[in-house]
């Protein structure tokens, strides 16, 4: 099979990762992973959630949501639904925990980074797309408290990025654009630290049931591709 754009089925998209794209974030990375596009930013809060208070540590909270123009066919903002999309609650509780799995809140002190995930723009892949923009935006505002005397640890313990791959006519296909992912017979997405530790796996049999044997296979592509990403988070601009 080939695909749309000429890829190898263990390909990656182009991956472009911009720091520093608005001012006021303590961290702003725009990432694009072939026509998906994310604006990413971490902002600091100096307070915690209720649940949290007076233990001494602090939080990391998500929120994602795809802008109006985002989708061939515009999606209404939630504001004006009057509530929140499923599917964003989803991603955003996924997000939040990605980036909780590899941190150390109590290096932290008592305050929340808020990560806001927007998709300017919806090719397929937007959660994973997002989770590895986030990661980068945590680490800049990271840098930003530690260089402010704000906190005096890094409280980041690995790296942590995320990439789809998915069942396509019976091949597996890694990095799914909207058109591969929109047949896929079965998809994943996979979070994993730069040490090749497993954050969450979402895999799902959409169309038909995935075997053992895809899984291993699917997983395999994905840890590969996992060292070019965590090489172009670590060269990010
Ligand atoms: N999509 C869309 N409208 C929506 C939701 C999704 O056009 O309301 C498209 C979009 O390109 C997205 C893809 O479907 O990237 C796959 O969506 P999915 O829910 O699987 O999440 P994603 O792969 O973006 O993490």
């Amino acid at each position: 099979m080939m695909r749309e754009d000429g890829r190898a089925n263990d390909v990656l998209r182009e991956i472009n990762i911009t720091r520093n794209y608005t001012k006021y974030a303590q961290g702003s990375v725009l990432i694009a992973m072939g026509d998906t596009k994310v604006l990413c930013t971490a902002t600091v809060e100096e307070k915690v959630p209720p649940f949290m208070r007076g233990s001494g540590g602090g939080w990391l909270s998500a929120e994602y949501a795809m802008l109006p123009a985002s989708v061939a066919v515009r999606k209404q903002r939630d504001i004006n639904r009057g509530r929140l999309d499923g599917r964003s609650a989803e991603i955003q509780r996924l997000i939040g925990r990605a980036l909780r799995s590899v941190m150390d809140l109590k290096k932290l002190g008592e305050r929340t980074i808020w990560i806001d995930c927007d998709v300017l723009q919806a090719d397929g892949g937007t959660r994973t797309c997002a989770i590895t923009g986030a990661y980068v935006a945590l680490q800049d505002c990271i840098q930003y408290l530690l260089e402010q005397k704000i906190i005096d640890e890094n409280p980041i313990r690995c790296a942590v990025a995320a990439v789809s791959v998915g069942i396509v006519e019976d091949e597996i296909l890694l990095d799914l654009s909207y058109s591969e992912d929109s047949c896929a017979q079965a998809d994943m997405n996979v979070v994993m630290t730069e040490e090749g530790e497993f954050c969450e796996i979402q895999a799902t049999g959409e169309k038909r049931p995935i075997t053992q044997e895809e899984m291993t296979a699917m997983l395999n592509v994905v840890q590969k591709a996992m060292v070019q990403l965590f090489e172009k988070i670590d060269g990010g601009e």
